[in-house]
């Protein structure tokens, strides 16, 4: 058997696998991708059904303005003119109907929070709260900030403590270790843990109040 055939293995070609695969050809390594189905595309395949095709789950797929993620991504592959793309309803990409109540979404930051305060007028203020608070949590996701060449790092690198301030995951985390450190007597790493997750604004008051008492209970059995 030929020794070293391939540099990379890659289980599974969905979207994930094949750009992986793709990314990693492109810097000359050699590739294998492997797929278990009869079919490539993971998520991303139809199905006919009574005369009628239906997506299995990927039904649109969005940032392919230029500059944005997925046009880089693709533009690196050197695939985006090849792809039939239909920019989809500027006014309303999405409807959510309740009985006959519908809601609009629809493209563009000022566009969504103008097409949803329509429905919800006294909501305008927590609407645009809402959609400024996605563009922070976007523009610190290292995936969304790829830059090319010498620039290959992630923006956010820089700025990691930014991440895990607006990621409620990682004040979970903290606050959970340090529950089950306690439990098991590590008062030190119970310590570290729960400091660790004050140090994070995302906490409520009483969360930050709750955390600090337990500190404050570990210290005094110390
Ligand atoms: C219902 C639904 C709707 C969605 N709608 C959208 C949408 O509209 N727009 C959008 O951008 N994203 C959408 N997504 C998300 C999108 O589908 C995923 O982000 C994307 O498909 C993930 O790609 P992946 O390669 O990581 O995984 P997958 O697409 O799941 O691919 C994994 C592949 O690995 C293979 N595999 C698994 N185990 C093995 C093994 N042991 N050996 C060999 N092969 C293996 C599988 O067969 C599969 O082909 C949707 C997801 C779901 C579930």
């Amino acid at each position: 058997m030929q020794e070293n055939r391939y540099d990379i293995v890659i289980i599974g070609a969905g979207l994930g696998g094949l750009i992986s695969a793709a990314l990693l050809s492109k810097e000359g390594y050699k590739v294998c991708v492997l797929e278990k189905n009869k079919q490539i595309g993971g998520c991303l395949q139809s199905f006919g059904f009574d005369g009628k095709l239906f997506e299995s789950a990927v039904h649109y797929i969005g940032s392919l303005d230029k500059g944005q993620t997925l046009y880089s991504i693709f533009n690196y592959l050197g695939i985006i003119d090849t792809l039939a793309l239909i920019r989809l309803d500027f006014d309303c990409f999405d409807e959510i109907r309740f009985g006959q109540q519908s809601y609009r979404m629809a493209q563009g930051h000022e566009h969504f929070i103008d097409t949803l305060s329509a429905s919800f007028p006294k909501e305008h203020n927590a609407i645009r709260a809402y959609v400024g608070e996605m563009r922070h949590v976007c523009e610190h996701f290292p995936m969304y900030n790829l830059r090319i060449g010498s620039e290959l790092k992630y923006k956010a690198f820089t700025d990691a403590s930014e991440i895990i301030r607006i990621n409620p995951m990682y004040y979970d985390a903290y606050r959970i270790a340090g529950d089950e450190y306690s439990k098991e007597g590590k008062k030190d790493s119970a310590l570290l843990s729960y400091k660790k997750a004050l140090t994070l604004e995302i906490a409520t008051e009483g969360e930050r109040e709750n955390i600090a008492e337990k500190i404050k209970r570990i210290n005094r059995s110390r």
